[in-house]
C-alpha cells in the first residue's frame, strides 16, 4: 500500500511506466496528517468551496499555512452529491460575473490541476414551457450577452436537432423553445474535489479529515481557535465553508446568517447507450437531466418542501421528478432507476450566495450557493481566497456581502436559480 504524498505530474508518460510495473509506483494523492496546534487559516469544510478557497489562497496570494478541517471525508458533502452541471447564463451582473469566472476555470481546471476533472462542455438549454418562461428567457439572453456570456434563445425546431429524444408536443406543457449556452456542461464531481485536494496537499497544506468542529473560540470580538473532535486548534484567520451546516457553525461563533438549510435530492438511471450529449433542464415541470459518461441518466429533482439536515433521497421524489419529466421525455417511462441520494443545501432569500466578513473579527463565511454551487466552486474559490486574504472582498465578491440583507440590495436569482441547478 503506498504511503507518502508525491507532487509527481500525471501524464501519459506516467500511465505508460505504471502499466509496466504493476502499478506498484502509485503514491497517495493527498496526506492524511494530525492537525497541529495553529495555522494561520483554518478552513471549515472540504468540500469544493472550501478546497477550492485554500487552492487559491496558496497560488494567488502564497498563503500556505491553512488546515482544511472536515467532519466526515473530503467531497462527501454536496460536492460529492450533486448532478454535475455548469452553467453561468445568470441575469443579474454580479451572478454573470462570478459564475462565468468560475466557468472560465472550469475549461482549464484539468491543466491547471494536473488532475482530470473530465470538464465536458457540452452545451446546455434550458426548456420555456411557458409563455412567461419565453419572456423571462429571452431577457435572460439579453442580459447574459449585455455581460459577455454568450447565451441565445433557440426555437423548438433547433432545439429537436439538438434533443432528439425531445417530445416538444406534450398535451400539458408543449416545449416552446429554450435558452441555450453552449460553453455549459457537466464535470465529474469528485475529481474537482480530489483534484484540489491533491493541489493543496502538495502545498503544504493539511486536510484533516474525520474532525468534527464543535466549537468556535473568539476573544475580544476576534477568533482565536475552532474547538475539534481531534482537539483545540488556532488560527488568525477562520473560513467557515459548509453549506448546508452554516447556521450551525455561525451559531457556534455567536451570530446568525438567513440560510435555511434543506434536501436537495437525485436520482440516476440504468445505464443506456448514448442518446442525449446536451444538459436540458426543464424548470416549470421541476426536473432535469445529462447522460453520465457510463450511460446512465442523470435527473435531478427538487428541494424538500420542509427545512431538514436529511442526507437522504425519499420515495415520492423519486415519483414526483420523474412524472415532471415524462410528458417531455417519454423514453423514461422504461427506464429502471438505480439510485437516490440527498445532500443538505443552504439557501438565501435571494437565491445568491453569501461571500462575506462576519460580526467576528477574521471570521469570514462562503455559503449560500443553494441548489447550484457546483458550478461556481472555482470561481468561488478565487473570490474568497481574496477575502480572506486581504480582509475585504475583491470585484467578485463584492455585491454577495451579508450588508445586502440589511440594506435590501437582494441580487434576486430567484429564476434562474431558484429552481434550476
Ligand atoms: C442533489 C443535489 C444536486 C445538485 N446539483 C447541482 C448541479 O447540477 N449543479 C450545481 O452547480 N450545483 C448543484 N448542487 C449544489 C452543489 O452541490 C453545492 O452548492 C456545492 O457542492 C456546495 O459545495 P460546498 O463546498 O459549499 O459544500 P459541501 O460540499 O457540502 O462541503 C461542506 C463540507 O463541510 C463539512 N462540514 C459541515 N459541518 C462541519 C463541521 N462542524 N466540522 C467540519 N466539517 C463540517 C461537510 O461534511 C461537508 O463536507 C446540487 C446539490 C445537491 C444536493
Amino acid at each position: 500500500m503506498p504511503t507518502a504524498t508525491s507532487s509527481r505530474r500525471y501524464s501519459i508518460f506516467a500511465i505508460a511506466r505504471e502499466a509496466l510495473r504493476q502499478h506498484s509506483g502509485w503514491t497517495r494523492a493527498w496526506t492524511s496528517p494530525e492537525p497541529r496546534e495553529r495555522y494561520k487559516v483554518v478552513i471549515v469544510g472540504a468540500g469544493g468551496h472550501g478546497l477550492a478557497t485554500a487552492y487559491y489562497l496558496g497560488k494567488n496570494f502564497g498563503i500556505t499555512d491553512i488546515a482544511v478541517i472536515e467532519k466526515g471525508w473530503l467531497g462527501g458533502g454536496n460536492t460529492g452529491r450533486n448532478t454535475t452541471i455548469i452553467r453561468s447564463n445568470y441575469l443579474q451582473d454580479p451572478s454573470a460575473a462570478i459564475y462565468d469566472k468560475a466557468l472560465k476555470l472550469y475549461e482549464n481546471l484539468s491543466q491547471d490541476l494536473n488532475y482530470n476533472v473530465m470538464f465536458s462542455p457540452r452545451g446546455l438549454i434550458m426548456l420555456a414551457q411557458t409563455e412567461h418562461e419565453i419572456r423571462g428567457y429571452k431577457r435572460t439572453a439579453i442580459a447574459n450577452n449585455l455581460q459577455g456570456v454568450a447565451t441565445e434563445w433557440i426555437g423548438p425546431q433547433r432545439l429537436k436537432q439538438l434533443v432528439p429524444i425531445i417530445n416538444l408536443d406534450g398535451p400539458r406543457y408543449p416545449v416552446l423553445g429554450g435558452l441555450y449556452q453552449p460553453r455549459g456542461g457537466t464535470a465529474r464531481h469528485d475529481a474537482v474535489a480530489w483534484g484540489y485536494a491533491r493541489a493543496c496537499s502538495d502545498m503544504g497544506m493539511h486536510i484533516i479529515q474525520n474532525c468534527e468542529v464543535t466549537g468556535i473560540e473568539t476573544e475580544a470580538g476576534q477568533v482565536r481557535a475552532v474547538n475539534t473532535s481531534k482537539g483545540r486548534i488556532g488560527c488568525e484567520k477562520l473560513a467557515l465553508v459548509v453549506a448546508g451546516h452554516s447556521s450551525q457553525l455561525a451559531e457556534m461563533a455567536g451570530f446568525r446568517l438567513p440560510i435555511e438549510s434543506v434536501a436537495l435530492q437525485a436520482l440516476v438511471s440504468e445505464p443506456i447507450k448514448p442518446c442525449m450529449d446536451v444538459v436540458v433542464m426543464a424548470n416549470t415541470v421541476h426536473g432535469y437531466l445529462s447522460q453520465s459518461d457510463k450511460g446512465e441518466m442523470v435527473i435531478g429533482g427538487g428541494t424538500d418542501g420542509f427545512n431538514n439536515f436529511t442526507q437522504r433521497g425519499s420515495w415520492h421524489h423519486v415519483e414526483e421528478t420523474v412524472r415532471a419529466l415524462v410528458e417531455t421525455f417519454p423514453m423514461i417511462s422504461r427506464l429502471k432507476m438505480l439510485r437516490q441520494w440527498g445532500g443538505i443545501v443552504d439557501m438565501t432569500g435571494d437565491r445568491s450566495p453569501i461571500l462575506s466578513a462576519t460580526p467576528v473579527g477574521n471570521i469570514f463565511v462562503n455559503c449560500g450557493w443553494g441548489t447550484g454551487g457546483f458550478k461556481a466552486i472555482p470561481g468561488s474559490g478565487w473570490a474568497m481566497a481574496e477575502l480572506v486574504a486581504n480582509g475585504a472582498p475583491g470585484a467578485l465578491a463584492a455585491d454577495f456581502g451579508l450588508n445586502r440583507f440589511r440594506e435590501g440590495r437582494f441580487i434576486d436569482e430567484s429564476v434562474a436559480a431558484g429552481v434550476a441547478h
